[in-house]
């Protein structure tokens, strides 16, 4: 791993993403299941398609589908054909059939007038003027041809993308299995929640968020639960974690000085780098290999864990699924309500609400209590104002990036 790990002072947020992206091998293991799974699944290969669409050259109006004669207006209708059916005869100069939209062409036609621009009288049809050629034809493989790959490997598909398949024709495609993630807390203070409260004892919420993060990404979760202070138990956890997962996510015990178990444990069974990164909340953070699997170590602080595990594990999850392209957050240009307080030296990621106002703006409000132990300003919050790290205080109805939660 690159040597600014280790460098002293604070490493830019971009440079750790930089670092863990760039030792991070995708999984590469394949599955194939059937479409109507395959909603947020990553492609294992490319899909091509074996069809023409549309399958046959087709109307795209109501209306009558014609072999152009320029003798005269007035037509002879010798059939109909409504979607769904076809038309087998070959239409000569002069003759028309009646079409439904998406039906398909006769053969010998070669154009359609729309029924607005014609006057039947039994089987004699006049039109206000005759078609340019093809006019109103949509032609087989208009949209997508035989052999055009539609859907490439590392997409992560879309309904909209299982639809595609299905319109298609295909039922079944490879993806990437799922991730496996092992997650636990560490802390001799930590309580489950439904239990009682003891002095001196808080309740653990850092696995209620990661492990419902995790959830809403297909990905498989293995809650190893609250490891006490202690090294031994924490080593069988590790051990048992890198086991069975693809990376660890644990929290707690990465600041200086505490839990040194966590780190010890780690420098013996595996390749870690502790990291105080340049942003705020979150600054100490641990990343590393161990035998089997990647470690995330998140900071204990209940803001600092979310704010973390959403800057810096979602993309290094995302290139672990296998995802072609990982691509930074979507950030939007946002004018502030208010002043945001800030000192330079690390990014900021402060908590606000987003909203458009009367004049159609995007705006941003920050909130007052940015501490970073306060989770609820995060549950209410829409929102993070990313400040970079050398900048200072922000006067109220100046621009600011936020990216949306
Ligand atoms: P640490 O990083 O272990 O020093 O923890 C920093 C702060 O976050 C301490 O006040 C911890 O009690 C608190 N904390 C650590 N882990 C958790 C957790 N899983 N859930 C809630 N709070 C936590
Ligand atoms: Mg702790």
């Amino acid at each position: 791993m690159n040597d600014v790990c280790n460098a002293p002072g604070l490493l830019p947020i971009e440079t750790a993403i930089q670092n863990i992206l760039g030792s991070i091998t995708p999984v590469k293991d394949v599955e194939t299941i059937t479409i109507m799974q395959s909603v947020d699944r990553v492609l294992a290969s490319d899909v091509k398609s074996t069809i023409n669409v549309p399958a046959h050259n087709n109307s795209a109006m109501d209306g009558y589908a014609l072999c152009i004669s320029d003798k005269s207006l007035t037509y002879t209708q010798v059939g109909s054909v409504f979607a769904g059916q076809v038309f087998e005869e070959t239409l000569t100069p002069g003759q028309c059939v009646r079409i439904m939209t998406g039906a398909a062409i006769a053969p010998g036609a070669n154009g359609v007038v729309m029924q607005e621009n014609a006057s039947v009288d039994g089987d004699k049809i006049t039109f206000t003027a005759q078609p340019e050629l093809n006019e109103n034809v949509r032609f087989a493989g208009e949209d997508i041809a035989i052999d055009d790959v539609i859907l490439k490997a590392g997409d992560k598909l879309k309904a909209v993308d299982v639809g595609l398949l299905a319109s298609l024709g295909i039922a079944n495609i490879d993806v990437v299995r799922n991730l496996k993630i092992a997650v636990l807390s560490t802390g001799d203070e930590l309580i489950e929640p439904g239990q009682p409260l003891m002095q001196g004892a808080i309740f653990e919420s850092n696995r209620a968020v990661i492990i419902s993060a995790l959830q809403q990404k297909n990905i498989d979760v293995l809650d190893l639960g609250i490891i006490p202070d202690d090294k031994e138990l924490i080593t069988n956890a590790f051990l048992k974690a890198n086991e069975l997962a693809d990376a660890v996510i644990s929290s707690g015990g990465v600041s200086v000085g505490e839990a040194d178990f966590t780190k010890e444990v780690l420098n013996e069974i595996g390749e870690i780098h502790f990291w105080k990164i340049a942003m705020k909340p979150g600054k100490p953070f641990a990343f590393g290999k161990l035998s089997n699997s990647y470690f995330f170590g998140l900071p204990g602080n209940p803001v600092s864990a979310a704010v973390t595990f959403n800057q810096l594990v979602e993309p290094a999850l995302q290139k672990l699924s296998g995802l072609g392209e990982v691509n930074p957050k979507m950030r939007f240009n946002a004018v502030t309500t208010s002043v945001i307080k800030k000192r330079p030296g690390r990014a900021d990621f402060q908590r606000g609400t987003a909203t458009i106002n009367e004049q159609g703006d995007l705006v941003v409000a920050p909130f007052n209590k940015q501490g970073s132990g306060v989770l609820s300003s995060l549950s209410k919050a829409n929102c993070l104002i990313v400040v970079p790290a050398q900048s200072g205080n922000i006067e109220k109805g100046a621009t600011v990036s936020i990216e949306l939660l």
